[in-house]
């Protein structure tokens, strides 16, 4: 699957025309300090507890809105005095990484005191020369571990997890990882494995790690039908799983 969508995104060389889901010109929840969230519409794959789901499917609809560079360099121009930077997420933003490279290549050039993000599922092999550039220009990623097990990452979003772990190493290398992220869903995934694997690997960094509680609310009503929350004790075990690894920042949101 990813051969043909990376031979998809290789013959697309329209780059010029962005697709964005919407644009939140204040978070603090995107990266660090009060960012400019830009969501990118079209994802590659289907979380069963996507609560996005609108901008799962690709290409324009009558929600989103397209944007060339410069249309959202204007965007930034407007809140560049209350921001520490701008950060991509989606969807899954890295489909459009030719556009977001530009993008960011701008924001460099004008704003050098922005920090450039990117959320992403980590779906594309991003050690690719293809993605050169768009490592080049991104500060940092934050990147979703959602399991450790391929089985379990099937189960939750219908492709294995070769890529993301692949990249965990490859941005954890590169000096390119903020954050991981991790959805814990109780009696679904096994999510002690996920932790435990993951922390090990960012231990001997500043990489933080985010702990997101599954909630229901918002999830389409087929997916995960009957699957609760997990408890706040369960989260904060995990916790102290991740922390018993050395992880210095270990959040649970
Ligand atoms: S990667 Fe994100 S946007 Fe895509 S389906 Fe999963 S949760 Fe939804």
């Amino acid at each position: 699957m990813e051969k043909l969508l990376i031979e998809n995104l290789e013959n697309n060389t329209e780059d010029k025309i962005a697709v964005v889901n919407k644009i939140i010109k204040f978070s603090n929840v995107d990266g660090p300090g009060n960012r400019i969230a830009i969501f990118f519409q079209g994802c590659n794959i289907d979380c069963a507890y996507c609560h996005n789901p609108e901008t799962i499917s690709i290409g324009s609809n009558e929600y989103t809105k397209n944007y060339s560079v410069t249309s959202l360099l204007e965007e930034v121009e407007k809140v560049k005095h209350f921001i520490k930077g701008v950060t991509v997420s989606g969807g899954e933003c890295s489909l459009q990484y030719q556009f977001i490279s530009n993008f960011f290549k701008n924001i460099k050039l004008k704003y050098p005191n922005l920090t450039c993000f990117v959320d992403t599922n980590g779906t594309l092999d991003l050690s690719k020369d293809l993605f050169r550039d768009f490592i080049k220009y991104t500060d940092y990623f934050m990147l979703d571990v959602k399991a450790w097990k391929s089985d379990d990452h099937i189960k939750l979003t219908g492709i294995n997890n070769d890529n993301i772990l692949k990249n965990l190493l490859f941005l954890k290398n590169s000096n390119k990882l903020f954050e991981v992220r991790t959805v814990i869903v109780p009696g679904v995934l096994d999510n002690e494995t996920t932790v435990e694997k993951v922390s090990e690997i960012i231990s001997d960094t500043e990489i933080n790690y985010k702990l997101i509680k599954y909630r229901s609310i918002g999830v389409r009503e087929t997916k995960l039908v009957g699957i609760n929350s997990p408890t706040t004790q369960y989260m904060e075990n995990l916790k102290k799983l991740s922390l018993s690894f050395g992880i210095k920042n270990v959040v649970i949101i």
